[in-house]
């Protein structure tokens, strides 16, 4: 049976990050919580236009393609 989990972004027009096959390891999982990070341009825009500067927006998700956090760096100067 087919066990692929369409990782999506949970906001705007929900870019496909990636299909997930569950049991392989295709993606880049990131340490310490087995986490697979996308960095994510529509909601990156978002942010750029809500707040200016250099942010960026990354989604996380578990090893199953659940959304587990979104995240944003912001790389402005005198933070
Ligand atoms: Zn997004």
């Amino acid at each position: 049976m087919p066990n692929v989990v369409e990782v999506r972004c949970p906001a705007g027009p929900q870019k496909l990050f990636t299909k997930l096959r569950l049991g392989e390891t295709t993606a880049r999982y990131i340490q310490p919580d087995n986490l697979i990070e996308f960095a994510c341009y529509d909601c990156t825009r978002t942010l750029r236009r809500a707040y200016g500067g250099d942010g960026t927006v990354y989604h996380r998700y578990n090893f199953v393609g659940e959304l587990f956090e979104t995240i944003a760096s912001t790389d402005s100067a005198g933070g």
